[in-house]
């Protein structure tokens, strides 16, 4: 059968399985293959052109222990889920993504990164230990300190399959987010304000990347912090985990092409920044509203039509990121394409391995799958080339080896490391045959 990522493209023929059992797992790694969490990576990293492991039978949680805040549980297991039973209990995780719908095998593989990298590091930096079946069908249990979760944590999945991990999780005093909103009405006031807000627990900016002239990069700045107790309405103090009922949303099929142009494109974005400006009071939004607003609408990725989209991102370097962010955003917005969803966050400290975060800024842009988009990426490749910038793997459909290797020295050494351990024969996908990993 032929599977996708997130942003359905490209579409790839594999054996798609769902294993219950280590043996199975064992002896798929024998004749080739990759593991696959909730496929919400955007491009062709979780599916194999051998054998696809869909991890979702793999999830149970195994334990918690409610003094230290460690939770181990599957692979398989999803953060939506995780988030269900513990924060009832007053726990939430250290670091997610824009969705919930991710599983922790998923989370680990591509070392996630929230809108809090910039204080509290990437998923690596919440596991204890994870447990991890290799290329010989042994399972190992690694700690932060072996060099073996370093390359595995962002890895993606090219060093074998987790099977299970221990996983710190938050205290919390509500379900709640004390959450500010800035219009910056240009790029240099956007970096200005983030750089500013350094001490905020989440922050990231929504970007116009149509926007152009003294307009270019206009942003909306989100702050956000946990509510603590006392912070919420007398009417939510007996149950502040309470979430009001949100509605959802189903995208029935896919959206015809027509519906995604400049012209929307732009006529969204300047609704968004003019809504956005209204809202600068400081404002309680429940944790699902204000961590996965995309969630409430499922299969949003068939709003941009059968062919698809690709997802755009990089980070760069801060002495670069100004420079190299305004070049971005102004070949975005002079190629006019239907570019809905731009982002900016701060990123933190680097972890080990291939892992993506590195100090600095890190953008990300979608784009309808087009042959213009591809086209306009290339030339975005070499902007980041030129600014010392790197390229996030779970969001990649169609880099090339050449750029991936011209952007980041760490990648030859991990191919070089998957020859030596054999894991390169047995584990690969779509993406890694496409970069040479
Ligand atoms: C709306 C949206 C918002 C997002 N926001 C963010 C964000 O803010 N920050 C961020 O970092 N990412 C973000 N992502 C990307 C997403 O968090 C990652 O791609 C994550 O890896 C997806 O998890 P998954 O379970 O769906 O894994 P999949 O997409 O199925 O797989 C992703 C990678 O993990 C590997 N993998 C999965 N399970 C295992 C396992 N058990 N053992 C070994 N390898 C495994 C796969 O081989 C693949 O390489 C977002 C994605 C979406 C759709």
């Amino acid at each position: 059968m032929k599977i996708s990522g997130w942003g359905r493209y490209p579409l790839v023929e594999t054996h798609l399985v769902s294993p219950h059992t280590e043996q199975d797992l064992r002896d798929h790694i024998a004749k080739g293959c990759i593991a696959r969490g909730n496929g919400r990576a955007y491009g062709d990293s979780a599916v194999s052109t051998a054998t696809t492991l869909h991890m979702r039978r793999f999830n149970r949680m195994l334990g918690f222990d409610a003094h230290t805040g460690i939770l181990e549980a599957e692979a398989g297991v999803l953060l939506e889920d995780i988030i269900k039973v513990f924060l009832p209990q007053g726990w939430f995780p250290w670091v997610t993504p824009g969705t919930k719908f991710v599983t922790l095998g998923g989370m680990i593989a591509a070392d996630v990164h929230g809108k809090n990298h910039h204080i509290n590091g990437g998923m690596s930096g919440t596991l204890t230990w994870i447990d991890v079946m290799t290329a010989d069908g042994s399972i190992q249990r690694l700690n932060p300190d072996d060099p073996y979760f370093a390359v595995t944590c962002g890895g993606m999945g090219l060093t074998g399959i987790i099977l299970r991990a221990a996983i710190k999780l938050r205290r919390v005093e509500t379900g709640y987010i004390e959450q500010r909103t800035l219009p910056a009405p240009n790029l240099k006031v956007a970096l200005e304000m983030l750089n500013a807000a350094q001490g905020a627990t989440y922050s990231v900016a929504w970007i116009d990347c149509l926007s152009k002239g003294a307009a270019l990069g206009r942003a909306l700045i989100m702050l956000g912090e946990h509510a603590k107790h006392s912070a919420l309405h007398s009417a939510l103090h007996s149950d502040p985990f309470a979430l009001k009922p949100r509605r959802k949303w189903t995208m029935p099929m896919a959206a015809p092409q027509l519906l995604l142009n400049q012209y929307t494109a732009r006529a969204f974005n300047a609704a968004y920044w003019r809504a956005g400006q209204r809202k600068t009071e400081p404002a309680l939004t429940d944790w699902d509203r204000y961590f996965y607003p995309l969630d409430a609408i499922l299969g949003w990725n068939r709003i941009y039509g059968r062919h698809g989209f690709l997802q755009f991102q990089c980070v760069l370097p801060h002495k670069t990121a100004e420079a190299g962010l305004e070049a971005l955003l102004q070949a975005t917005s002079d190629a006019g394409l239907g570019a809905f969803l731009a982002v900016l966050k701060q990123m933190g400290s680097e972890a080990g391995g291939i892992s993506f975060p590195s100090p600095g800024l890190t953008l990300a842009i979608d784009f309808p799958n087009n042959r213009n988009s591809l086209k306009l990426m290339k030339c975005l490749d070499q902007i980041v080339l030129a600014h010392e910038g790197r390229f996030y793997l779970a969001k990649d459909a169609r880099l090339s080896a050449q750029t991936l290797n011209a952007s980041d020295p760490r990648m030859a050494p991990f191919a070089q490391m998957r020859q030596i351990t054999k894991a390169g024969d047995r584990f690969y996908s779509a993406q890694s045959r496409r970069l040479k990993l």
